[in-house]
């Protein structure tokens, strides 16, 4: 099937899911958007606000950041594929629990594999730390691996993660924007050398 088909019938699948208790809350599941095409992916936490009442990642505060950083980096969104760990919003934008992150992530295991990036950009701890698990490597802070390039086998196939600061950190921490400016620089020149 076409890659484009097989990521409509997720979407139908995410957007009727009752598989976890989040359901019961969200006005719209966000099951994530973008190229199909592309090298780069980017794995966000959970849907926000704005998220939930427009069915799009991204689309808040933080998604402005974004929107900076990529833009700043040479990156059009369209560049991208966007989506997050947990497709719909915990209830007061509360951590996602590992038992929901654990009943969603099948969604984004699937999402990977039709992609296949060549990049995998974690955004934040709970997406750094599925990710890292995965691919077989020790969760340590995201401190310690925020920026650091993962040259890794991921659900069968080779891809580079770089795990970053969450988008929303950065909104009100000069020091967190600063580090996410970094990380998104380290990817737009690694980027050009697998061009
Ligand atoms: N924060 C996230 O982690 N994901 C979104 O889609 C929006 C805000
Ligand atoms: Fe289903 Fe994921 Fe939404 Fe839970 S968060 S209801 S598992 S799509």
């Amino acid at each position: 099937m076409p890659k484009r088909d097989l990521m409509e019938t997720l979407a139908d699948e995410i957007k009727a899911c009752r598989k976890c208790g989040l359901w019961r809350q969200r006005k719209n599941a966000v099951p994530g958007e973008g190229n199909l095409n592309v090298a780069v992916m980017l794995i966000g936490e959970a849907p926000g606000y704005w998220e939930d009442v427009k069915g799009r990642p991204f689309v808040g505060a933080a998604g402005k950041i974004l929107d900076e950083m990529l833009s700043k980096a040479g990156i059009s969104r369209s560049d991208v594929y966007i989506t997050n760990v947990v497709k719909c919003r915990p209830p007061e934008n509360r951590d996602p629990r590992t038992s929901e992150i654990e009943t969603c992530t099948p969604y984004l295991d699937r999402q990977i594999r039709i992609i296949k990036p060549k990049f995998v950009v974690t955004l934040g701890r709970h997406a750094a730390s599925y990710i890292l698990t995965k691919a077989g490597f020790e969760t340590e802070g995201i401190t310690k691996v925020h920026g650091k390039v993962y040259e890794t086998n991921i659900l069968g196939f080779e891809a580079f993660i770089i795990p970053m600061y969450h988008p929303a950190a950065a909104l009100y921490n000069a020091k967190y924007r600063n580090e996410l400016d970094k990380d998104f620089q380290l990817l737009k020149l690694r980027l050009k050398r697998y061009k």
